[in-house]
């Protein structure tokens, strides 16, 4: 039998007689986790914020993120992704992922841990988080082209910063480096043909996602949406896209390899608007203020933090995931008549 490092956290199997598992009344199981660890954000990309407004929701101590992140890991959660705001901004946060990565599951295992990050801070911080723990990492950028990349984050000197934190993530060892991308009509999308050479160049996994109706100045058109059908028919005109299989059966991108160099390089589509993935979606986010969302679209809230404050118990907290969970969302309702704008955008939830 291996031998269990002193340092390695069992999550406790709690008495109380609750599941272990967390399901919704729609038969999908909740496996992932995305905390948002701060509200705040360095950048002011045009599709996420309006460049006027900051942080509007607190944030919690370590202490607090981690009791309730606990919680959740002992009903199952396999994949924790510390997002934001921009997590690179919390000072502790390779102590968050060091105490995150000595957990294991109920069944043994070590968590799926991931950040999703803006990269500007990333140059010194790639190597800390790899000794810290962090199995993945994913970095948003949103042209490969300087000035169009400047013209979306709105800050002088951030392609350089973004890149360089790229090199660095794969200097220190994080192989498969995801780039998240969203692409806007008339904006960016000129950029689709270029990012595919990018993903080859440089061996990494580029991930074009629809834009959806989560930016805070409420300016989405489904007009603005480049759709996945686009992306392959213009990727597939220049280069050889082969298909690739799933990595999960809950997941969200299409993913292409290139027949002309295998293993090197891959493009993946992720098309909320225009072909949901409801059906599968094994996500449920908590905010940072410590509320649970069970969808992106979500339009109501359930106080977790809340609950702790006023004393619950870990068993409490643990019945009051279970009931949140219970009430997940069959699917959004994105392009009909009955969608409602949720009440916060994609910075103030956790992408
Ligand atoms: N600051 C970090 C970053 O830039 O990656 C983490 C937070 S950011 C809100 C998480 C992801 O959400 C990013 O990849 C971003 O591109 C994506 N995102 C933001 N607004 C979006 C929208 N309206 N539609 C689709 N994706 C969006």
């Amino acid at each position: 039998m291996a031998t269990v490092p002193e340092s390695v956290k069992e999550i406790a199997t709690y008495p109380d007689g609750l599941a272990s598992r967390l399901q919704d009344s729609h038969g999908r199981t909740i496996t992932d986790l995305r905390v948002s660890i701060t509200d705040r954000c360095n950048y002011k990309c045009v599709y996420c914020r309006t460049g006027n407004v900051g942080a509007q929701y607190a944030e919690l101590s370590t202490a607090d993120y981690l009791r309730l992140i606990r919680a959740f890991v002992s009903l199952g959660i396999e994949k924790v992704r510390l997002t934001g705001g921009e997590p690179l901004l919390r000072r502790d946060l390779t102590e968050i992922v060091q105490e995150l990565a000595g957990w294991r599951t109920p069944a043994g295992e070590k968590l799926d841990l991931a950040i999703t990050t803006n990269g500007h801070l990333l140059e010194s911080l790639a190597q800390p988080l790899k000794t810290a723990g962090l199995t993945r990492l994913t970095v948003s950028m949103d042209a490969v082209d300087e000035s169009t990349f400047e013209r979306v984050t709105r800050i002088p000197g951030s392609y350089a910063n973004v890149l360089g934190g790229i090199r660095a993530a794969q200097s220190a060892g994080f192989t498969r480096v995801k780039i998240n991308c969203v692409l806007l009509r008339g904006f960016n999308d000129d950029q689709v043909e270029a990012f595919a050479h990018f993903a080859r160049r440089e061996n990494l996994v580029v991930r074009f996602i629809e834009f959806m109706p989560l930016d805070e100045d409420r300016r989405w058109t489904p007009e603005m949406v480049v759709s996945l059908r686009e992306i392959v028919a213009r990727i597939s005109a220049i280069l050889p896209l082969a298909p690739l299989a799933p990595n999960t059966v809950s997941e969200t991108a299409r993913r292409y390899g290139f027949s002309d160099t295998p293993g090197v390089g891959e493009v993946g589509i992720i098309a909320p608007v225009t072909q949901a993935f409801c059906g599968a979606c094994s996500r449920i986010r908590l905010t940072s203020d410590g509320k649970i969302r069970t969808c992106l679209f979500s339009n109501f809230e359930h106080d977790l933090h809340r609950q702790m404050r006023e004393g619950a118990s870990d068993s409490d907290l643990r019945q009051f995931i279970l009931r949140a969970v219970e009430q997940k969302e069959a699917r959004h309702h994105i392009g009909e008549p009955d969608f409602l704008k949720p009440s916060r955008s994609m910075v103030h939830i956790g992408g």
